[in-house]
C-alpha cells in the first residue's frame, strides 16, 4: 500500500523560483501527497519589520519593506510564468498586506492580532507559488496527480494565544480527516502553509517563530501519516553544530527521545515540538536537505539499532542562572511548590534545576530578564541571584545516568574551565551543564573529539 507522506519545506527551500521547483521535484521524487511550506527566505522577518515600521514609522519606511516584499514575490511569479488565476491569488494577498499595514499605519497601533494575520502572508503567498512549481513538476513527470493549493487554516485549529498559538489536536484530526480525507486517493499534492492556524472564530493565528515544522508534525498527525519528512538547507542532523566542529557529522538515525533532548537543548534543525505529534502517533521523521535530497539524511524513529553513550552535543546560549534562596526552605515543604507557581504564572520554562537544602537554581532564556515583574514576585519569597552570559551544554546519548565514570571523563576533558552547574539523573538520555559563554565554543569542540570523532 502507498504511503501517505507529509513534506515541509523551509524558507531556504522557497527561496526562489528555482529552489521552488527542486523542493517540488524532491516532493515528487519521495511520493509526497501533503506538502507544507513556509515563506520565502527573509519574508516572514520582512513582514514583522513591515508591522513594526506601518506602526511607529512615516507610511513611506512602511512603503518601503511593502515594495521589498512585493517584488520577491512577483519577481519568482514572473519566473514560473504563474498563470492568471494565480497571479490573481497572489495580488489578492498583496492588497491584504497592504491595507493590514495602512489600517495598523492609521491607527498607530499593531495589535497582536493584526501582527499574526500581517505574518500570515507569508506562508500565504510562497504557497500559491509553489503549488505552481509543484504543477510544473507534476507535468513534466507526465504524473495524472494534480498540484492544489489549500488554506491549512481550515484545518490547523488553535488557542487564541495570538503570536504563540497552541494547536487544538483533537480538532485539527477531525478537520484533516473530513477535509483531507482524499490525500489517500494519491490522485491530488496538497500544497499548504506552515507557521499558520485559525481560531474557532476564524482569526488567524502563528505558531511562534520557526513553527513550520511543527505545522507539518501536527498535520501529519492529524492525516494519520505514515512519515514526516523535514526538508531544510542542511542534510541533517549533526552530531554538533559543523560551524563549531569541522568534525561533526551528520546522524544515520536517532531515538525520538534523543532527538527531543537533542531540540529542546539548542539543535537548531527541529523547532522543539515537532517530535511531540511524531511521538505520540509514532510516525518517523526524516530531516533532509533540498538542495542535496540524495545525501542521507537523519532518521528520527522510536526504536533505532545503535545506542551509543554520547551520540551528539548541543549548545544553547544566552542562558541565565536563577538562583532563589531562603532559609526558610529548611525543613519546610512548598517551597518549590510556590516558585514554580511563580514561573507557571508567568508562562516561564525552565530548562534545568538544582536544588541544595536552601536554595533552588534554574536556567532559564535571558529574554525572561525583560519580564520585571517575575523577577520582582520571585523577590517576594525569596533572595533572587541572576548569573548572565552562560551556555547550556548538553551531551546526547543512551544510558548516561547508569555508566560510571562518565561524569569522571567529561570534567577531566574540560578541567580547566569553570563549571557553573550540572543535571545529571533525570535523563538515560542527557547530561548537560553551564558553562561561560566565552568558554562554551572550546568546551564543545574538546567534549565532541573525546566522545563523538574518537
Ligand atoms: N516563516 C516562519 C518563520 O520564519 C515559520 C517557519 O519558517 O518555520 O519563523
Ligand atoms: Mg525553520
Amino acid at each position: 500500500m502507498a504511503k501517505l507522506i507529509v513534506s515541509k519545506f523551509g524558507g531556504t527551500s522557497m527561496g526562489d523560483a528555482e529552489c521552488m521547483l527542486r523542493s517540488s521535484e524532491v516532493a515528487f521524487g519521495r511520493g509526497a501527497s501533503l506538502v507544507v511550506v513556509s515563506a520565502t527566505s527573509g519574508t516572514t522577518n520582512d513582514l514583522i519589520a513591515l508591522g513594526k515600521a506601518s506602526e511607529s514609522q512615516p507610511w513611506a519606511e512602511a512603503e518601503k519593506i511593502l515594495s521589498k516584499i512585493h517584488s520577491r514575490h512577483v519577481k519568482i511569479a514572473a519566473d514560473l510564468h504563474l498563470p492568471t488565476e494565480s497571479m490573481q491569488r497572489l495580488e489578492t494577498l498583496f492588497e491584504e498586506m497592504g491595507s493590514i499595514a495602512k489600517g495598523i499605519n492609521l491607527l498607530k497601533d499593531c495589535s497582536v492580532k493584526a501582527m499574526d494575520t500581517l505574518m500570515s502572508l507569508g506562508e500565504r503567498m510562497s504557497s500559491v507559488l509553489c503549488t505552481e512549481a509543484m504543477a510544473q513538476v507534476l507535468k513534466r513527470h507526465n504524473s495524472d496527480k494534480k498540484a492544489m493549493w489549500f488554506d491549512v487554516r481550515e484545518v490547523l485549529r488553535t488557542d487564541d494565544s495570538f503570536g504563540k498559538a497552541r494547536p487544538l489536536t483533537k480538532e485539527v484530526e477531525s478537520l484533516s480527516q473530513k477535509k483531507l480525507g482524499f490525500l489517500r486517493d494519491y490522485k491530488t499534492v496538497v500544497v499548504t502553509q506552515g507557521y499558520i492556524g485559525s481560531t474557532e472564530e476564524g482569526m488567524t493565528t502563528t505558531l511562534g517563530r520557526g513553527g513550520s515544522d511543527y505545522s507539518a508534525a501536527i498535520l501529519a498527525e492529524g492525516v494519520a501519516a505514515d512519515v514526516l519528512e523535514i526538508w531544510t538547507d542542511v542534510a541533517g542532523i549533526a552530531t554538533t553544530d559543523p560551524r563549531i566542529c569541522p568534525a561533526a557529522k551528520p546522524i544515520d538515525e536517532i531515538s525520538f527521545k534523543e532527538a527531543s533532548e537533542l531540540a529542546t537543548f539548542g539543535a537548531k534543525v527541529l523547532h522543539p515540538a515537532t517530535l511531540l505529534p511524531a511521538i505520540r502517533k509514532n510516525i518517523p521523521v526524516f530531516v533532509g536537505s533540498s538542495f542535496d535530497a540524495d545525501a542521507k539524511g537523519t532518521w528520527i524513529r522510536k526504536e533505532v539499532e545503535d545506542h551509543p553513550l554520547i551520540r551528539a552535543m548541543a549548545m544553547r546560549k544566552k542562558q541565565i542562572l536563577v538562583t532563589l534562596s531562603t532559609p526558610e526552605m529548611l525543613h519546610a515543604h512548598g517551597f518549590l511548590f510556590q516558585i514554580f507557581k511563580i514561573f507557571n504564572d508567568h508562562k516561564v520554562s525552565i530548562d534545568a534545576i538544582t536544588t541544595s537544602e536552601i536554595s533552588v537554581s534554574v536556567t532559564l532564556d535571558d529574554s525572561t530578564l525583560v519580564n520585571k515583574k517575575l523577577i520582582a514576585d520571585l523577590s517576594e519569597i525569596a533572595d533572587v541571584q541572576v548569573e548572565e552570559n552562560l551556555t547550556l551544554i548538553s551531551l546526547i546519548g543512551n544510558n548516561i545516568n547508569h555508566t560510571p565514570g562518565l561524569a569522571k571523563q567529561i570534567f577531566e576533558t574540560i578541567s580547566d574551565i569553570n563549571v557553573r552547574m550540572i543535571c545529571l539523573g533525570a535523563s538515560k538520555h542527557n547530561f548537560c551543564f553551564l558553562v561561560s559563554e566565552d568558554q562554551s565554543t572550546q568546551a564543545i569542540q574538546r567534549l565532541h573529539k573525546k566522545f563523538v570523532e574518537a
